[in-house]
C-alpha cells in the first residue's frame, strides 16, 4: 500500500511518522513545493541572524504533544521563553500580560522553531520541489495518480493525504478529474475557510534593545501589530553580540491594506509603529525582511466528518480542521488523520 501526502508542514510529516511507526510496511511519500520542512513553521538566516519569520513558538498543553518535544525527539536544542509576554492596546499602552497564560510554557529551538519540521522529517521520503497541482483516478483501478504544475505525472497512491491550507486544497481539488458530485462537495467544504493575511517585517539592529517581555499581542485586535517578538531574547544563536532582531506580525486588516506596498514604503510604516511603541527611535535598522503569509492562520473550520469520508482515498488534515492557527493543533491532525487512514487500510 502506498499513501502520497501533500505537504511537509506540522500535519502532513506529524501523520506519515504516526503511521510508520503503527504500519512500517506501508509506503509514503511526501511532496513538498517549497525547498523546507515544516510549512509555516519556518525559520531564516542572514548576516549572522536567525529568525523565525513565521510561527514563534510551541506550546504542549496536553501529554501527547509534551511526550513528542520532551521524549521523542531530540531536545538538545529546544529552550523554554524565560520571560512574558505583555499585552498592546489600541492606543499604544503596554500591559502586563495574563499572569496564567505566562505560566504555560512556550518553546523554541536554539537553531531555529524550523529544527521541529527537520526532526518529525527524519526518515521521510520527502520530496521537496514539488507543488502538486491536480489528481485524477487511474483508468482502471481505484488509485489516485498525482500531477505538478507542468501536468507531469509525479507519482501514483492508492491513498492521498493533502494539508495544504484549506483554500489551496480546495484549489487542487478543483483541478482534478473524479466523481464531480463528491469534488464539488469536498471543494465547497474547504473553499470557504477564511484565513487572515499576515505580513511579517523583520528589523535587524546594531544595538542592545532590552524590555521586560519576550513579546507584545494585541488581543483587542484594533491594532495595526497583531504581535511584536524581541527575537534576540532566544539567545546568543539569534544575532551577534550586542545586536538585536524584532519580528512585527501585522493584523489581518493592516496586512490586507499593505500587501501591496513597496517593501520599502511597507518596513517605513512599520519603523514608525514600533518606535511609537517601544519608545524608542527605531528608524535605522541594519536590514529589514518582509514575508508576506497570504494563509497564515485559519478564522473558520472545516468539518472532518465531511472531509475524511473513507470512500475515496482522499485524506484531508491541517490547522483549519481545527480551526485555530496552532502548531500542536496541527500536529494532533495530522495523527487524527492517521487514525482515519489507519481504519480505512484495515477496512
Ligand atoms: C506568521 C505566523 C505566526 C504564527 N505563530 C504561531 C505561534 O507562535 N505558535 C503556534 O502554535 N502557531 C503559530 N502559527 C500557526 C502555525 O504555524 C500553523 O497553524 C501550523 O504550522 C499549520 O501547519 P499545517 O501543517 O496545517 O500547514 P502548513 O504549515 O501550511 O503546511 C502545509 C504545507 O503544504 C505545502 N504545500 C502547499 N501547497 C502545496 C502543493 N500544491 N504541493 C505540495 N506542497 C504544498 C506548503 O508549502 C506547506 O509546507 C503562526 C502562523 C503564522 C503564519
Amino acid at each position: 500500500m502506498h499513501l502520497a501526502i501533500v505537504g511537509a508542514g506540522m500535519a502532513g510529516l506529524s501523520a506519515a511518522r504516526e503511521l510508520l511507526q503503527r504500519r512500517p510496511d506501508l509506503s509514503i511519500t511526501i511532496y513538498e513545493k517549497s525547498r523546507g520542512f515544516g510549512g509555516r513553521v519556518a525559520t531564516r538566516r542572514r548576516n549572522g541572524f536567525v529568525f523565525d519569520h513565521g510561527a514563534q513558538v510551541i506550546k504542549a498543553p496536553d501529554a501527547n504533544i509534551e511526550r513528542l518535544l520532551h521524549a521523542e525527539l531530540s531536545t538538545e536544542e529546544l529552550r523554554r521563553i524565560e520571560k512574558p509576554v505583555y499585552v498592546l492596546h489600541a492606543d499604544n499602552t503596554i500591559a502586563e500580560g495574563d499572569p496564567a497564560l505566562n505560566a504555560e510554557p512556550s518553546w523554541f529551538y536554539a537553531s531555529g522553531l524550523n529544527r521541529l519540521g527537520k526532526l518529525l522529517a527524519a526518515g521521510l521520503d520527502v520530496r521537496l520541489g514539488v507543488r502538486i497541482a491536480s489528481l485524477r483516478r487511474e483508468e482502471g483501478t481505484a488509485r489516485w495518480m498525482l500531477f505538478d504544475l507542468n501536468g507531469a505525472h509525479v507519482g501514483t497512491a492508492d491513498a492521498v493525504l493533502l494539508t495544504p491550507p484549506a483554500p489551496q486544497t480546495a484549489e487542487i481539488l478543483a483541478t482534478s478529474d473524479f466523481d464531480p458530485g463528491l469534488r464539488d462537495a469536498l471543494v465547497r467544504e474547504l473553499i470557504h475557510v477564511p484565513y487572515r493575511r499576515c505580513l511579517t517585517l523583520t528589523l535587524a539592529y546594531d544595538r542592545p534593545i532590552e524590555r521586560p517581555f519576550y513579546a507584545l499581542v494585541n488581543v483587542d485586535r484594533q491594532h495595526p501589530m497583531a504581535w511584536l517578538a524581541l527575537e534576540h531574547t532566544k539567545g546568543t544563536e539569534r544575532c551577534p553580540s550586542g545586536h538585536s532582531l524584532l519580528i512585527a506580525q501585522l493584523a489581518g486588516h493592516f496586512s490586507v491594506q499593505q500587501w501591496d506596498a513597496p517593501a520599502d514604503e511597507l518596513a517605513a510604516a512599520v519603523v514608525e509603529i514600533v518606535s511609537i511603541v517601544l519608545g524608542e527611535d527605531l528608524s535605522r535598522p541594519l536590514w529589514y525582511d518582509r514575508q508576506g503569509w497570504r494563509y497564515a492562520l485559519p478564522d473558520g473550520i472545516a468539518r472532518a466528518s465531511v472531509l475524511n469520508t473513507m470512500q475515496t482515498g482522499l485524506f484531508f488534515a491541517g490547522d483549519y480542521i481545527a480551526g485555530l492557527g496552532r502548531i500542536h493543533l496541527a500536529i494532533k491532525s495530522g495523527w487524527e488523520v492517521a487514525d482515519a487512514i489507519e481504519a480505512w487500510l484495515t477496512r
